[in-house]
């Protein structure tokens, strides 16, 4: 749970370290609003996927299911500035499949936390492994850090791809492939 008042605390602070006057017009209410957004893109901490993932339903296909395109925020831990893109999910279903809002909000579960982009990948790959009991896995992110494209050199647009393996994906090139050609399609 995000301690509000203590967070409004950090903000006023953090106003007057950057040289600006926290009593000003613009700034008064502030840490109010940045409190509350925290709160917000935050409460991944106080969900869990298996909530989400438990809602299934009975398939007999063993086929590889992909969800792409599934749109995240989150919150890069390193310098607490946003990160965004997109989430592809696959995985290749054991007697049972969810639906796609159940793995967007598996998605908002891992992503509504301080976050590296790295663990976001493995924390969904992991969760759709053991929730829904399938036979493998495969996620892949692609996200812009405004760390890095708001400053420096990296340009804006430029992406940071990331890809997790479980299960029968990890030793199988043919699902891999079968994987990155469902993804342009
Ligand atoms: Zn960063």
């Amino acid at each position: 749970m995000v301690d509000e008042k203590k967070v409004q605390q950090a903000i006023r602070l953090l106003l007057e370290g950057i040289g600006e006057d926290p009593a000003r017009e613009g700034l008064i209410d502030t840490p109010q609003r940045v409190a509350r957004m925290y709160s917000e893109v935050l409460a991944g901490m106080d969900d869990n996927a298996a909530q989400h993932l438990g809602r299934t339903f009975t398939a007999t296909s063993k086929d590889m299911v992909l969800e792409r395109d599934i749109t995240f925020f989150s919150t890069c831990e390193h310098h607490l500035m946003p990160f965004f893109g997109k989430v592809h999910i696959a995985y290749l279903p054991d007697g049972k499949v969810t639906g796609l809002s159940k793995l967007a909000r598996t998605v908002e579960v891992f992503a509504r936390r301080l976050q590296m982009q790295e663990r976001l990948t493995g924390q969904i790959a992991d969760a759709v492994m053991e929730e829904l009991g399938c036979r493998g896995a495969m996620v892949m992110v692609e996200a812009e850090h405004t760390c890095m494209t708001m400053r420096g050199v990296k340009k804006p647009g430029s992406s940071t791809v990331t890809v997790a393996m479980r299960g029968a994906f990890e030793k199988d090139e043919k699902l891999q492939n079968q994987f990155y050609q469902m993804l342009r399609h």
